[in-house]
């Protein structure tokens, strides 16, 4: 059977063994600080996170870089130096908001068209997430579309959700349908107040999976899609396997899934999708088929307090028999 493949092939965590050195790094991609709209200075925001037990942090405030030597940072933390840029939005919808990882020169995104911080952030040697589309009011079709480069979405954001627009999963599963491609995504605070304020702060993290401990193989593995995002629950281990017999009309794909504590898991796929709910209790581990023929699936798991993580999704054309 021929079947389009999505484009942009995602490298899964869980294939990274620990015997190679690879381990997870918990980090925030998304802070404000005094720099711009945030409450705390730089230092302030990352002691903050290096307090919480946090990897890894971008201190990305708008329009300009924070200097990641103009704060003190313990050596087994790794700084991420970034920025929020904002170039004005041509097609029709709010101004951008850009998450630009590992940037070293800054830019007047003001006066630039996207696709030009895009392309100059990607010179650099950098990343462009797309910042919270649901809270911005994003239409995928309208103001994405039309660019080139970005290499993924916020599925989550915390200070977004004060607005109820905190997840941004329609947006990413509408992004990749409509262009046949895998994007990874991650979950970030988007922190601006103190913690004291216990508002935005400490609530939405991605792990990378790395082998080291620098700016460049965390950005990688999260362009990769070598990540997940959560909000409270752990993903320890998805596998696929294709179950239907070989000259079958359908692909049918089995997934296993172990996680922390959950009371559901949803395989969102392409078209549709597949829940798993065990026999009404909760759970840590699953193994249930998909839905035939999906191109691609991600997972959501759903912890007993209703705190999700959301996995990358998964190129299912490829999946090969156990
Ligand atoms: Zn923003
Ligand atoms: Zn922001």
């Amino acid at each position: 059977m021929t079947v389009d493949s999505p484009a942009n092939q995602l490298t899964s965590p869980f294939d990274l063994p620990d015997q190679d050195g690879y381990e997870w790094l918990k980090g925030n991609l998304h802070s404000h600080t005094s720099n711009s709209d945030g409450k705390p200075s730089p230092q302030e925001r990352l002691d903050g996170y290096v307090g919480q037990g946090y990897d890894f942090l971008c201190l990305s405030d708008h329009y300009t870089i924070t200097r990641v030597d103009s704060v003190h940072c313990p050596d087994d933390f790794t700084l991420i130096q970034g920025a929020e840029l904002h170039p004005e939005n041509p097609f029709g919808g709010q101004r951008h908001h850009l998450l630009c990882l590992n940037i070293h020169e800054d830019m007047d995104s003001t006066k630039m068209p996207p696709q030009h911080v895009i392309d100059t952030v990607n010179e650099q040697g950098g990343a462009v997430f797309l910042a919270h589309p649901h809270w911005s009011s994003v239409n995928i079709g309208r103001d994405t579309l039309p660019l080139n480069g970005l290499a993924g979405i916020e599925v989550f954001n915390t200070i977004c959700r004060c607005a109820g627009r905190g997840e941004s999963s329609v947006h990413w599963d509408d992004w990749m349908e409509q262009e046949n491609k895998l994007y990874p995504a991650l979950a970030d605070d988007d922190t601006h107040s103190p913690e004291s304020e216990n508002r935005d702060t400490y609530q939405g993290w991605t792990w990378a999976r790395v082998k080291e401990r620098s700016p460049q193989a965390i950005v990688d593995a999260l362009v990769r899609g070598a990540s997940y995002s959560s909000t409270g629950p752990q993903i320890r281990n998805i596998q696929l396997k294709r179950v239907d017999e070989e000259g079958d009309e359908q692909r049918v794909v089995e997934a296993t899934v172990e996680c922390s504590e959950a009371q559901r898991i949803v395989a969102v796929a392409d078209k549709y999708g597949t829940e798993y709910r065990g026999n009404g209790n909760t759970f840590d581990n699953a193994t249930f088929s998909l839905r035939p023929n999906a191109r691609w699936t991600r997972f959501e798991i759903v912890g007993p307090d209703g705190r999700k993580a959301w996995s990358n999704p998964f190129d299912l054309t490829k999946v090969e028999r156990g």
